[in-house]
């Protein structure tokens, strides 16, 4: 749904303009901020994307990266064009605390906040909305966002085609989550013709893992995988030294939680990782298990009914037993 369509006028002159995203971004959140931001400029606008963080190397080809501006390298710089923009772009997030060091900004700024996003349970805090939690991805709606504002498909470039088809493709489990409608297969079919190139993005997120990488999911499916067959559960448990051992990066732990819902009869999936300061849990499930529910109750976090993460302070252990100890209330569910 879109409100606060009023404002739209804004753009029919050159404006400033900041395109924020989640912490740490993924194929979706970066993909779209691109796509938004190749729009943008080609109308004239002075655009610039401002991230909490860096992404991870399976990104690290989309058309215009090079000129995003990471805030921890670039502070003043990134203040500056917060507190100065007309329009604040929130993209793949409706809560600014997902933004990380950057919530402080966003809030103080006085530009308008203009949200684009597919998370349930949208904060209260945009001039201008563009929410929808049946939306495969928010990819999908900067696709559909373009083409209303103007008109058609115009405008939509090789660049913007390949930043929202990665985006989408990423945010779906290329093409196979239930989010994957009719609608979701008919704007791939538009970015193909508009020039993206499907086989490329596929080989650049897909085939670009270092042999590191791959020794660590080797290393971690031998090591740190618990199968719980009472529930269908699988859990990952990674520890600091784990991480250490393959000198794992941002990215590097991107998809491992899908291997353990891959197993046969598996119907909940979890991965805890000992990350600097938090110990940082991703669920996923099968059907109408909420894993949602689960993190918003018991860590901190929140998402989709079926992929979702959350956060604890508390030692690698405490958490995956308290998450263990959770699974007997959701027992009729995980084995019906
Ligand atoms: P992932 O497990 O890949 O980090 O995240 C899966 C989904 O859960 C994503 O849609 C993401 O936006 C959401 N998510 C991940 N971590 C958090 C969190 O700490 N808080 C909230 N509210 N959502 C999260
Ligand atoms: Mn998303």
């Amino acid at each position: 749904m879109l409100t606060g369509q009023i404002h739209l006028h804004l753009l029919s002159e050159p404006k400033n303009i900041v395109i924020t995203t989640h912490h740490k971004p993924d194929g979706d959140a970066l993909g779209s901020s691109l796509g938004l931001y190749h729009w943008l400029k080609a109308k004239g606008h002075h655009v610039e994307i401002v991230l909490s963080s860096d992404f991870p190397t399976f990104l690290d080809w989309m058309p215009g990266r090079e000129e995003v501006i990471i805030y921890p390298t670039a502070k003043e710089q990134s203040e500056h064009l917060l507190a100065n923009a007309d329009i604040i772009f929130c993209l793949d997030y409706s809560a600014i605390s997902r933004t990380n060091i950057l919530e402080p900004l966003i809030r103080a700024a006085s530009g308008q906040k203009w949200m684009i996003d597919h998370h349930l349970d949208p904060e209260d805090f945009a001039s201008l909305s563009y929410w929808d939690s049946n939306a495969a991805a928010t990819a999908q709606l900067i696709y559909t966002f373009i083409c209303s504002v103007n008109g058609d498909r115009e405008g939509m470039s090789p660049e913007i085609a390949t930043c929202l088809y990665a985006g989408i493709m990423t945010d779906t489990g290329s093409f196979r989550f239930r989010s994957t409608t009719a609608a979701v297969h008919q704007i791939i079919a538009s970015l193909i013709d508009a020039g993206a190139k499907n086989w490329e993005i596929h080989e650049q997120v897909y085939n670009s893992s270092t042999e590191n990488r791959l020794k660590f999911l080797g290393y971690c499916l031998l090591n740190c995988l618990e199968v719980i067959p009472e529930y269908n559960t699988a859990v990952f448990s990674v520890s600091k030294e784990d991480l250490q051992k393959f000198d794992v990066t941002t990215g590097d732990t991107e998809g491992l939680v899908n291997y353990a819902l891959s197993v046969k009869g598996i119907r909940l999936a979890a991965l805890f990782i000992d990350r600097t300061e938090l110990i940082k849990l991703s669920l996923r499930s099968i059907g109408d298990i909420p894993c949602n529910e689960i993190c918003k109750k018991y860590f901190n976090g929140g998402g989709h009914l079926n992929a979702s993460g959350g956060s604890s302070s508390d030692e690698l252990s405490q958490v995956v037993n308290k998450f263990k100890s959770i699974l007997p209330a959701y027992k009729e569910i995980l084995t019906k």
